[in-house]
């Protein structure tokens, strides 16, 4: 445990890390004997919860509210006691986040959008979103043990936080959430579309393990300064959208795997592009 908060506090300068460490002192007391679904003690949720916030790099307030996230809800701290210890933003966005878990999906299509302006309502402060965006992606990498209607929040994940990050811009989320959903939502549909892609996903990263040094070197020969070439796998419930809609042919999906070069401005995009071409 203090290893993952030595990683989260040493991005943060002495005074915002010394805050995250305090929050993170008053969460451990507070859900001290708690247990998650999983039997670990409760403290690990809160601390993932922080370091997803921190990997996203955050402000301290997002990152100490993440750490109390629950504290009101399933402890007796109280509200005056956090405004006291961290200030009126830290209680403030506690708060928020709090009353976001009254608010629940039900199931229905028609009222997604509903729901998802509740969200954004309720919120206020854009963090808070993310707060919660963060503990959904921590509850669903631990849903295998969670007791309660695992189907009903992978589907909430599905409709409603997926979209909702991607309309916020976080492409990467919004992919790992429905990543993480999907095979609690379409288990059968989950497992035929890692059968149907599993060799030939292999075989095409193999392949641009190959690529990747000839496309740094030539690059390289070029003058442009890539900060970074990497290869990325298409994400699997993107894949089965994609698969449902050429009769799962997996001849005819081009990126399943793809290199990805991030360069430092859009004329270098565009010169990479124009020098790429002529090899491939
Ligand atoms: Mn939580």
């Amino acid at each position: 445990m203090q290893e993952i908060l030595g990683k989260i506090t040493e991005k943060y300068p002495p005074a915002e890390a010394e805050i995250i460490t305090r929050a993170f002192e008053l969460a451990h007391k507070a859900h001290q004997g708690q247990e998650r679904h999983s039997g670990e003690n409760y403290i690990t949720h809160p601390i993932k919860v922080a370091q997803i916030l921190a990997d996203l790099n955050l402000d301290y307030e997002t990152v100490a509210a993440g750490l109390l996230h629950d504290v009101l809800e399933e402890t007796q701290t109280k509200f005056e006691n956090l405004e006291k210890e961290f200030g009126p933003s830290v209680a403030f966005l506690v708060q928020a986040v709090t009353k976001l878990h009254r608010v629940s999906y039900s199931g229905e299509k028609q009222y997604v959008e509903n729901f998802s302006k509740m969200i954004l309502g309720t919120a206020k402060d854009i963090r808070v979103v993310l707060i919660k965006l963060a503990d959904r992606i921590h509850n669903l990498e631990t849903l295998e043990t969670f007791k309660g209607d695992k189907e009903k929040i992978a589907l909430e994940t599905l409709e409603v936080y997926a979209p909702l990050a991607s309309r916020l811009g976080m492409g990467e989320i919004k992919a790992l959430l429905e990543d993480l959903a999907f095979p609690y939502v379409y288990p059968e549909e989950y497992l035929k579309t890692v059968e149907v892609t599993q060799n030939q996903i292999k075989e095409n990263k193999i392949y641009l393990e190959k690529i990747k040094p000839r496309v740094e070197q030539i690059l390289k020969e070029n003058n442009i300064l890539a900060t970074t070439v990497s290869a990325r796998t298409k994400h699997l419930y993107s894949l089965w959208k994609k698969l449902q809609k050429y009769d799962f042919n997996l001849e005819r999906i081009y990126d399943l795997v793809a290199l990805r070069v991030l360069v430092p401005d859009v004329s270098a995009c565009y010169e990479t592009l124009g020098i790429l071409h002529k090899y491939w």
